[in-house]
């Protein structure tokens, strides 16, 4: 399978995420649970104007799952969903917003006060992921697309089963090293704090499962 590069910009910014020394990396949760709720704001918002669609507010939500033994954690929502072409511009390139950031703060050169102060976005993610797989169906498709990336070395887009609209998010979470652990990533209690301190305000329903033998 082709191997796609990042632009220029983008590789720069996932960079410093990937080697961040960054404390509060925790943020990545946040990032991901508001674009989650974004992509449901945008079926909700259709759904005022489109007959044809009906929010039901049972049908959406967040699911955020741990599973220890194989170290993954899955962001899933009931969102609006990315084409291929959607997946390939907005993952593909820079934050829009962080982008902005980045650009501003470039003098600042400090990634701490860039990721605190605007959130840097999806990237964020590979502060604790050394892979990333994403497979997402967009509504009023039939076709799901997976993309996948494992950092600064570029990214593939490849055709993949998806039963819901929506999108799945799937980070393998990186292993700890002698003085770095990852492992609260994937613990209940910890997750569940990370949800609480800065996404209490989200409106859709966030659901949390952790499984481990
Ligand atoms: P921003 O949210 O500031 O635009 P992000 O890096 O967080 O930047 O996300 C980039 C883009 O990727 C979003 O604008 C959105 O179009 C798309 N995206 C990311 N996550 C999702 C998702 N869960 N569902 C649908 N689209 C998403
Ligand atoms: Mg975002």
């Amino acid at each position: 399978m082709e191997k796609k590069q990042f632009q220029a910009e983008s590789k720069r910014l996932l960079e410093m995420m990937i080697n961040s020394i960054y404390t509060q990396r925790e943020i990545f949760l946040r990032e991901l649970i508001s674009n989650s709720s974004d992509a449901i704001d945008k079926i909700y918002y259709k759904a005022l104007t489109d007959d044809s669609l009906v929010f039901d507010k049972d049908n959406y939500y967040i699911r955020i799952t741990a599973d220890k033994d194989n170290r993954t954690l899955t962001i899933r929502d009931t969102g609006i969903g990315m084409t291929k072409e959607e997946l390939e511009n907005n993952l593909g390139v820079i934050a829009k917003s962080g982008s902005l950031a980045f650009k501003k703060e470039n003098e600042a050169k400090d990634g701490h006060n860039i990721i605190g102060q605007f959130g840097v976005g999806f990237y964020s993610a590979f502060m604790v992921a050394d892979l990333i797989t994403v497979t997402s169906r967009a509504l009023g498709s039939d076709t799901a697309y997976r993309w996948e990336s494992s950092g600064a070395d570029g990214y593939t887009i490849e055709p993949a089963e998806k039963a819901e609209v929506g999108t799945e998010i799937v980070l393998h979470i990186k292993p700890n090293t002698e003085d770095d652990s990852y492992d609260e990533f994937l613990e209940e209690y910890r997750l569940k704090a990370i949800v609480k301190k800065y996404s209490d305000f989200i409106r859709y329903p966030i659901k949390m499962d952790v499984s481990s033998r």
